[in-house]
């Protein structure tokens, strides 16, 4: 291990291998510290949708930038690290599975509509089942939309550190236990008795950032929330759209990835800490609107069922950019349920604002200042 890197990134999910592979091919030394293993977590167990159309408020341009990003950096990631991340393009196509859901859905085609890179069309339901025989004759209709990526985003994450590891980063397993200051201005991560010295770090833990509130004398409000994904054996003859519904109270999606298995999911819950037990009544919620949106796989086995937990924040957005009062100390999180559409540009994001001082990336709007109640420091 080294005892001094310019840079040390805590947390090796998707937003940290970003930040350090950012870092890595400009030039600086830059150690990751994870504590368990590469994409252990949530960023090895996510669904691998980047669909930026799908979400409102004020995270849509960083959707949009970031999954421009991915498509120019995900042959690169791939060619360095020698790393397949079993990408697919396919169309998504949301479907109204009641008579209520058409006005929402039209109304929403038209906010898609805006998006250039994106084409979108209404669909009665017998275009629908032209264009898929599988999906159930009993819809509405649906929102089509071209065309959306899905991907491996374990494979992802480790691809990037892979590559982040050939332009010079070394990843440390280990759990950074502090940060050390001299007058407020960070000097370098306590690992237990070991420590790297350093000129910045960045805060990269996921839903365990709110550990981080004992190492700033600031809380960092980040929640755990507990999401739930069950892959079935899949079709032989794949199924190629992305599908969405709302049903039952909630959103979910059925799709089939590269590994040839139908991923469905995935739930929201609050409140239930860092377990990650998966659960019969998640089972049955996910199960009842994959069938209900493609009732052959009523007959369909399931291979596994996954529990992991998003990073998320008070209001819904990230926490981006310089944790105030603290010179050199930077964090990165709080993506909720688009952490892996995100990473690409926070990576550079952060990036640029520890080696240069500014970005163009505009993350003004994601400050920690709105938790800290601190002014930015300029
Ligand atoms: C069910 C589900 C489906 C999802 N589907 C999608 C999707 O389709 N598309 C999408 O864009 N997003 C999706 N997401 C969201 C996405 O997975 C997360 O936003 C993203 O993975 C968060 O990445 P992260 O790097 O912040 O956190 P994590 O992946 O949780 O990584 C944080 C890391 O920090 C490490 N760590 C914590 N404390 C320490 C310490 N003290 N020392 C060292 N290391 C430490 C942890 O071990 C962990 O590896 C989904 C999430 C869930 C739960």
């Amino acid at each position: 291990m080294r005892t001094h890197s310019d840079v040390v990134i805590i947390g090796g999910g998707a937003v940290g291998t970003s930040i350090v592979y950012h870092l890595a091919i400009n030039g600086a030394s830059v150690t990751i510290v994870e504590r368990d293993s590469i994409a252990s977590h949530a960023s090895g167990f996510s669904g691998g949708l980047l669909n930026p159309t799908s979400e409102i408020g004020k995270l849509v341009p960083l959707h949009h930038q970031s999954f421009r990003m991915h498509e120019e950096m995900l042959d690169r990631v791939q060619e360095e690290s020698g790393i397949d991340a079993q990408v697919l393009r396919m169309p998504h196509i949301e479907l109204a599975l009641t008579e209520d859901d058409v006005e929402v859905q039209k109304a929403d085609l038209r906010r898609i509509s805006y998006f250039p890179d994106f084409k979108s069309d209404w669909l009665e339901p017998g275009d629908i089942r032209k264009l898929e025989p599988r999906i159930t004759e009993d819809l509405y209709g649906g929102v089509l939309v071209e065309d959306v990526i899905i991907l491996d985003s374990y494979n992802l994450t480790l691809a990037t550190s892979r590559a982040a590891e050939l332009h010079g980063a070394e990843i440390v397993l280990r759990e950074a236990t502090g940060i050390i200051y001299e007058n407020d201005r960070v000097v370098g991560v306590e690992l237990g008795p070991d420590r790297i010295n350093c000129d910045a770090v960045v805060l990269a833990l996921g839903p365990w950032s709110g550990a981080a509130s004992l190492w700033l004398d600031i809380d960092v409000p980040v929640a755990p929330q507990k999401g739930e994904l069950v892959r079935l054996e899949g079709f032989d003859r794949p199924l190629g759209f992305h599908l969405r519904s709302h049903y039952s109270g909630m959103h979910s999606s059925a799709y089939q990835k590269a590994d040839g298995l139908l991923w469905m999911g995935a739930t929201r819950m609050d409140g239930s800490g860092f377990d990650t037990v998966p659960t019969g009544d998640a089972l049955e919620r996910i199960s009842s609107i994959g069938i209900r949106m493609i009732p052959e796989l009523e007959s369909h086995r399931v291979v596994l069922q996954t529990a992991c937990l998003r990073p998320v924040t008070p209001d819904g957005d990230p926490i981006l950019g310089r944790v105030p009062g603290k010179d050199g100390l930077f964090i990165a999180t709080g993506t909720a349920g688009q952490g892996i559409l995100l990473a690409p540009v926070i990576g550079r994001a952060i990036s640029d604002l520890v080696t240069t001082g500014e970005t163009d990336v505009d993350i003004s709007p994601f400050g920690f200042e709105r938790f800290s109640g601190q002014g930015p420091d300029l």
